[in-house]
């Protein structure tokens, strides 16, 4: 799978998308305030520690880093030149473990939705099904 991304862009998207803070946790979140959507943030106390919380709803929304995440964007299937199965590996554990956390959730009676990275930006196509999705 070719890189679409030079050497010092991967290197900023890696280093970026592991903080606890990324940016698209942020984008969502002003999302939300924007629809006036009550949330928490990182709550550790459940299973893959969700970025956001909406109690109300009884859902939990996990912003997913596309590469990290193995979305199916052209980012997400991107791997970088090099340790392509180190990469490989730890994504599909990342989704392994996703997966686990999602039936967690569910199991506890958690909603569980999923924001993608690149999905964050459009706002006002993810305010609207955010809207739809934690008023119903
Ligand atoms: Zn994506």
């Amino acid at each position: 799978m070719p890189d679409i991304y030079t050497r010092q862009k991967r290197h900023e998207i890696m280093s970026n998308v592991r903080g606890r803070d990324t940016q698209p946790e942020k984008l969502v979140r002003a999302h939300l305030r924007k629809i006036g959507i009550r949330y928490r943030a990182n709550r550790k106390d459940l299973p893959g520690r969700p970025d956001i919380v909406v109690p109300k709803a009884h859902t939990v929304i996990f912003v997913h880093g596309c590469f990290w995440h193995g979305h199916e964007c052209a980012k997400g299937r991107s791997l970088p030149k090099t340790n392509q199965n180190f990469w490989a590996e730890k994504i599909s554990r990342n989704l392994e473990r996703d997966k686990e956390n999602v039936r967690d959730l569910e199991t506890r009676g958690w909603k569980v939705l999923i924001v993608w990275e690149c999905e964050a930006r459009h706002g006002d196509a993810l305010e609207a099904s955010l809207s739809r999705l934690l008023r119903a």
